[in-house]
């Protein structure tokens, strides 16, 4: 490829090419798919205590260095015994055995058990040499030194067998698990007292809009409280991310270029809301094509979220979401969680999807995929249901609120009757079997 001359490649970068042939509408799986292919997974790597891992990305699979449990042990308290002994304990004659050792979960006995004999057993203490059956404490009972088996015991009887969690060698989980409550037992039984997880991506959020005003400020004509920077760092937050709230910037084009070149040095991941859309004041979607950056798409076929300017620099990655509340959210969901995901090695990079049916008619003519906020909850079936929140507009943040997850309509979908079914994406949090019931 010829390069240009320098004045002429400085001249064109500072005139922003019509953005019609720069930037065609492209479909969304598209721009997932390119998301997802300059989201790499981080090298940056970290051991945190387990007590701090609860909702990190395990970096490596967790492979069983040992059996679990370690040895043989008791599933109940009882008397452990040779089954032999007891085999027929209930049919004519209840066994006596002479019981010969307590066994406290913690106690592996050295002695073996010889016939005639039993131990008193807790559970989880080592099945002792010999024996091969626990019988409960309530089959037996107890006089002196010798006990009663009121029940027939096969071989195995409420004995756990070594391994039978976890085999040495075995693959217990693998990397890009998202570290949930069991899985921090798993890590722990093994013998892990740190998890080795990805780092978390640096996120930085900032709006922009020459309107916006803090939450803390009386709105006159004209000004509108910064929602987005909320919404969008808890999100982040959800997704795994170290979020920095970045505050409000101007429509101003030298200050806003500063900005975003000051917060692009620092950041792994840029997020910003507003200045992407078709306004005299938009500036973003110029200014990152002017700051170097490589701009992959501004425009993608949904609704909402329409204008989204996905741009990177290495392995930095730059997102400026429209401006409007839903949108940004949408968008957020949509193409950074993924991006955030991955980056962190997660398996699963997208929201838990469902089928549900729909409670409502809705129509579509515009070839686009929707996201529609809904609830999703049961009927009386116990039949996964979703109705829509209210109204649709991209600003209209209350149904988002009332909202437990998006409906997607794909682009060939023109319209869809009470009762269709239809996919659900459940938010991040939200218990499906907790929203049982209709919504409010
Ligand atoms: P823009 O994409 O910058 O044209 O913004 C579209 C609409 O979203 C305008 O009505 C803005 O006032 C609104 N908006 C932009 N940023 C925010 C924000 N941080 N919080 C709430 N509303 C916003
Ligand atoms: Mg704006």
């Amino acid at each position: 490829m010829m390069r240009k001359p320098c004045a002429q490649r400085k001249a064109l970068l500072h005139t922003p090419i019509p953005l019609k042939r720069r930037s065609p509408v492209i479909p969304f799986a598209e721009a997932l798919q390119i998301v997802l292919t300059h989201a790499r997974p981080t090298e940056r790597v970290e051991q945190v205590p387990l007590l701090a891992a609860y909702g990190r990305t395990l970096a490596e699979a967790l492979v069983a260095a040992e059996n679990i449990p370690i040895a043989n042990n008791s599933a109940m308290d009882g008397y452990a015994v040779r089954s032999a002994d007891v085999g027929n304990a209930e049919q004519c004659h209840r066994a006596p055995l002479r019981v010969v050792e307590v066994l406290a979960a913690e106690r592996a006995s050295t002695r073996t058990l010889g016939p005639g004999e039993a131990m008193k057993i807790m559970t989880g203490a080592p099945i002792p040499p010999g024996a091969d059956a626990v019988v409960m404490v309530e089959r037996t009972r107890a006089e002196g030194r010798t006990v009663w088996i009121e029940a027939p015991a096969q071989a195995g009887q409420h004995v756990r067998p070594a391994g039978g969690d976890m085999r040495a060698g075995q693959r217990v989980l693998p990397a890009g698990t998202r570290l949930e409550a069991a899985h921090l037992g798993l890590l722990a039984s093994l013998g892990h007292a740190q998890a080795t997880v990805a780092a978390r991506p640096h996120v930085g959020v900032l709006a922009t809009g020459n309107e916006l005003v803090p939450p803390e400020q009386t709105l006159s004509a004209g000004k509108v409280r910064n929602a987005n920077s909320y919404t969008l760092c808890a999100l982040a937050e959800a997704a795994g991310a170290e979020v920095e709230f970045l505050g409000i910037a101007p429509d101003d084009r030298p200050s806003l270029a500063a900005t975003l070149r000051r917060e692009l040095a620092r950041v792994d991941v840029l997020v910003t809301s507003g200045g992407v859309s078709m306004g005299d004041f938009d500036y973003v979607k110029h200014l990152v094509a002017e700051l170097g950056l490589n701009v992959h798409f501004r425009e993608v076929n949904v609704k909402p979220g329409k204008p989204v300017v996905f741009a990177t620099q290495g392995a930095r990655l730059f997102f400026g979401l429209p401006g409007n509340p839903v949108s940004s959210m949408v968008s957020f969901q949509q193409l950074v969680r993924p991006a955030l995901r991955k980056v962190q090695h997660a398996r699963n990079t997208g929201l838990r999807t469902l089928r549900a049916a729909i409670g409502e008619p809705y129509s579509k003519g515009d070839g686009k995929r929707h996201f529609l906020r809904g609830m999703l909850s049961t009927d009386g079936d116990g039949r996964p249901r979703v109705r829509l929140t209210g109204a649709q507009d991209s600003n209209i943040l209350t149904s988002m609120g009332r909202a437990n997850c998006f409906v997607v309509l794909d682009e060939a979908c023109s319209a869809v009757a009470p009762g269709d079914a239809v996919d659900v994406q459940l938010f991040e949090g939200e218990d499906f079997a907790a929203v049982q019931g209709p919504a409010e």
